[in-house]
């Protein structure tokens, strides 16, 4: 493990030269990297004193990560994925646990879709696992089971984009490959004073072009890390440390006090809520009925109790009916209501009710994506985590009662 040492910056001794600095110097003017500007030049002296300080500080006070131990790219492709839009301190359990039941291309390729799931539960993003596991057969099929090493070939395995590919790239091979993820897009955005929207397709050609000037020769996987860290630790969304910052001698944003609008404040949609029924059968030993959701999409692969969505005026009652009506073609009995849970997934909350029920008629259908689970051990099948609540909710109540 890397060991941290108290954070270096070139801030303060530069914080008098920044007032007389000149515009080339500071990089003053917004937009692409420009030719007739020499410091701003491809190879330009600017781009040589960001870069100099930025991996100085890394090397110094870079983030200690168990996936930044490893050589291995097979690792940091799960690392690197597990990544995307969700937290380092989220992800570390989930890794480790990953990795030690799939420790190479081959375990993952030759793994059941709900081993894999089933590892990824609660970390949210389902198609990031189902695309992981397609990826390492992919590779087992067409790269010989070694993962291949250029952005290009790396874009061509599902859910990875130019950026991960390019982390990818940068840190497994070490190859000069830039990076424009969430973090490092606000930092390059603030270091050279890039307005607008940050995912316009023209800003973010921009963004690119910046990101690939950082990377000098033969420090592509240092410099990838070292934009991420500054992003994650110093240039972060809400009020930047730049006064502990290596580079804000270099920083637009910095030298004309813009941190708070780049990038632009951007607006959240409401994020929608749905009343959510759920049908519990369950069986005298006490196991429970669950169905597969749908391969894609939200929750796709998970295991889930039949449940519907509650339309405006209907009652939970009704609602249940319809949805089971519907979707498993069965009338039932609601017999009591078990609790109500809530969650909030990325794109939308639910509150979960759940009741107990039989089937009338010929029953529930048995099929593949049919299954019957033992409450506390649902034998390695990945749940949706207000399914996973609205059961221990039970199994608590079950437990409570002696039943
Ligand atoms: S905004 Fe502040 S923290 Fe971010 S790069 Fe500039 S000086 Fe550093």
């Amino acid at each position: 493990m890397r060991k941290r040492k108290s954070i270096t910056t070139c801030s303060a001794r530069s914080s008098k030269k920044i007032k007389g600095r000149s515009a080339s110097e500071t990089g003053r003017r917004s937009g692409a990297p420009c030719a007739s500007d020499p410091a701003r030049r491809p190879g330009g002296a600017l781009f040589a004193r960001i870069s100099t300080s930025l991996l100085r500080w890394f090397r110094s006070c870079g983030r200690g990560m168990e996936w930044r131990e490893t050589t291995d790219p097979y690792r940091i492709w799960v690392s690197e994925i597990m990544l995307q839009q969700t937290r380092v301190e989220t992800v570390a359990p989930y890794y480790s646990r990953f990795i030690a039941r799939f420790p190479d291309i081959a375990s993952l390729a030759g793994a059941a879709p709900d081993d894999v799931l089933s590892l990824w539960e609660g970390l949210g993003y389902y198609a990031r696992a189902r695309n992981l596991h397609r990826g390492a057969r992919i590779v087992r099929e067409r790269h010989g089971g070694m993962l291949p090493s250029t952005v290009e070939e790396l874009m061509r395995l599902p859910g990875v984009g130019r950026s991960t590919a390019g982390a990818i790239a940068a840190i497994a091979f070490g190859r000069d490959e830039p990076i424009l993820d969430a973090n490092a897009r606000r930092v390059v955005a603030r270091l050279f004073g890039v307005r607008g929207d940050l995912r316009s397709t023209a800003t973010e050609r921009t963004l690119w072009e910046y990101s690939a000037l950082l990377v000098r020769k033969g420090t592509g996987r240092d410099t990838a890390l070292a934009v991420m860290d500054l992003g994650a630790v110093l240039c972060i969304p809400k009020s930047p440390r730049c006064s502990e910052c290596p580079v804000s001698a270099c920083c637009e944003s910095f030298a004309r006090g813009l941190q708070g609008e780049i990038p632009p404040r951007r607006f959240r949609k409401a994020v929608p809520h749905h009343d959510i029924v759920a049908a519990l059968f369950r069986r005298d030993d006490g196991w429970y009925y669950f169905r597969r959701r749908p391969p894609e999409g939200l929750l796709g692969g998970l295991w889930a109790f039949p449940s519907g969505r509650r339309l405006p005026g209907e009652s939970p009652e009704a609602a249940l009916r319809r949805a089971t009506r519907e979707k498993l073609g069965v009338g039932i009995a609601i017999q009591r209501n078990m609790g109500t849970v809530k969650h909030a997934y990325s794109h939308y909350r639910i509150t979960m009710h759940g009741f107990l029920c039989s089937a009338k008629g010929n029953g529930l259908p048995s099929d593949g994506d049919s299954a019957w689970l033992r409450p506390g051990t649902p034998g390695g099948r990945g749940l949706p985590r207000a399914d996973r609540k609205l059961l221990e909710r039970i199994l608590e109540e079950e437990g409570a009662d002696g039943s």
